[in-house]
């Protein structure tokens, strides 16, 4: 098999023999972003030099008898709005062109610390704001599957650089869904930690009580043994849980539902969901059934407001988050047009108003206007109280069953476009992702299958209690092996353009 197309997993066990080394493997994956990113533009900046310099680091210490981490040398490419130290990090803002980070996030620091050669950042949905990653100020990423078509946003370009064998690993963010929806319109896997799992310094905040990073990959097992590495406590971040990560790699082995009890959310399905999203999410749950799972229907009745509450609370955090940037500390700087000397505010101004684009402007306007007072206990405050119904419908739900799964999207990847002039149908694309980031509990979305009428990848979502991510990966794995099993192979080996088209 060819190298970009091993798993990595695989890959780590290469290195380990010593039949591949790391300078190659890295190199293998630049070279196939060469080939193919131009097309795709999943990446907004690489650092080819680094990138091997790290290899060959890696490369050395093996060779000298150190013991590495097990997924050091294993290249992976990063979500822009994760801070790089020394590397451009624009969150897909044009506010933020050609910043270049003085520190890095503490995901990050643990990549360099585990030996993980950093390939480049990927494109995204200006400030994580959007389902299809066409909100980026540097162009939309296009979906390996089908070049006229999204790969979800906001993490569109992750998605897409590990769909497309650009990469075996990427990290994500997900305040809504930004990694699952990817994952589920690429036929990648995709997983959010419970909050406070994985650290969130050094991310630029979104919203901060529903950000949360996480990996993406192309199975199971690899995104366990990336969360095995960015995950745990971090004093740096105060919403970090000081707790060990749950054992997620042991699961994922494990890869065993026998006596699971498993919850179909009643109100993530059905109207409004796509026909092919539904044939194979209800497939996927008939194999889990026959693997020894005990399945139930479960209603979380609160989730019908999901969506309303996030469009609030969201806004509400990001227009606090992104007035620092004001242009006198980050990045552009605008000076009015036809002003002799213009004020600060002036400058902040012209700054944000040609730094900014349409979508984040219509969030801070509504974030705004939802904290005035006079206006904040009717909005703001009310979706905070509905937040916590949601989180009781979860907690409900699971004194009954283990784990719960819905389909990770309503609909496969919509074209380049269709969406862009409806905001609303752009959000509903997260109606069954949100409600886990309102509740800060784990979910992971694995593909299984495409729909009939247009062939293109179907995710299945399954979400766990807080702290209880090892359920995702024993789950998602089962049903992996199951799928594989059924396919003949991976999904992603049916994907008609796939192959180099250079
Ligand atoms: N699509 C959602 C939004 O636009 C989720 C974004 C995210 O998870 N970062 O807010």
């Amino acid at each position: 098999m060819s190298v970009i197309r091993m798993s990595a997993a695989d890959i780590a066990a290469a290195l380990a023999s010593g039949e591949l080394s790391s300078v190659e493997v890295t190199q293998a994956h630049l070279d196939r972003i060469d080939a193919v990113d131009g097309d795709l533009n999943a990446f907004l900046a690489r650092d080819d030099e680094a990138a091997l310099a790290t290899a060959r680091a890696i490369d050395e210490r093996r060779a000298a008898g150190e013991s590495l981490h097990p997924l050091a040398g294993v290249p992976i490419a990063v979500k822009d709005v994760v801070t790089t130290e020394g590397l451009t990090t624009t969150a897909g803002s044009r506010i933020l062109e050609g910043w270049v980070p003085p520190y890095d996030a503490t995901v990050t620091k643990r990549l360099r610390a585990a030996g993980l050669p950093i390939l480049g950042k990927t494109n995204m949905d200006e400030f994580a704001m959007g389902s299809s990653t066409e909100h980026s100020a540097y162009g939309p990423t296009r979906n390996p599957w089908d070049r006229e078509r999204i790969p979800g946003g906001s993490g569109g370009g992750s998605a897409a650089a590990v769909g497309a064998y650009e990469a075996p690993l990427a990290i994500g963010t997900d305040t809504g869904g930004s990694i699952r929806q990817p994952a589920a319109v690429t036929g990648t896997v995709g997983v959010k930690p419970t909050y406070g799992g994985v650290s969130r310094y050094g991310l630029i905040a979104l919203a901060s009580s529903l950000d949360q990073a996480g990996p993406v990959t192309r199975s199971v097992l690899d995104a366990a043994l990336l969360h095995d590495v960015i995950g745990g406590h971090d004093p740096m971040d105060s919403t970090s849980i000081d707790r060990p990560v749950p054992p997620v790699v042991e699961a994922a082995r494990r890869a065993d539902v026998a006596g699971l009890r498993i919850g179909v959310v009643r109100e993530l399905g059905g109207e409004g969901y796509q026909p092919g999203v539904r044939a194979r999410f209800d497939e996927a749950v008939e194999l889990l059934t026959k693997a020894g799972a005990e399945v139930v229907e479960v209603s979380c009745p609160s989730f019908e407001y999901a969506l309303s509450t996030y469009y609030l609370i969201l806004p509400s955090e990001a227009s606090s988050n992104l007035a620092r940037f004001d242009a006198m500390r980050y990045g552009l700087r605008t000076a009015p047009s036809g002003v002799a000397a213009p004020s600060a505010e002036q400058v902040m101004t012209a700054t944000r108003e040609a730094g900014f684009g349409d979508e984040v402007k219509r969030r801070i306007i509504i974030g705004t206007y939802a904290l005035s007072s006079g206006y904040y206990d009717a909005y703001y405050g009310s979706a905070q109280k509905v937040r916590t119904l949601i989180a009781r419908d979860f907690d409900a739900a699971f004194e009954q069953v283990d784990v719960l799964v819905s389909p990770t999207s309503p609909t496969t990847a919509f074209k380049l476009g269709d969406k862009l002039d409806d905001p609303m149908s752009m959000y509903l694309q997260d109606v069954a992702t949100i409600p886990a980031n309102l509740a800060g509990i784990p979910g992971l979305s694995l593909p299984v299958g495409v729909a009939e009428e247009d062939g293109l990848p179907v995710g299945l979502q399954v979400l766990a209690p807080a702290m209880a991510d090892d359920r995702l990966y024993n789950v998602g794995a089962a049903l992996e092996r199951m799928l594989i099993e059924q396919w003949g192979g991976p999904l992603l080996a049916k994907a008609p353009e796939l192959e180099v088209r250079a």
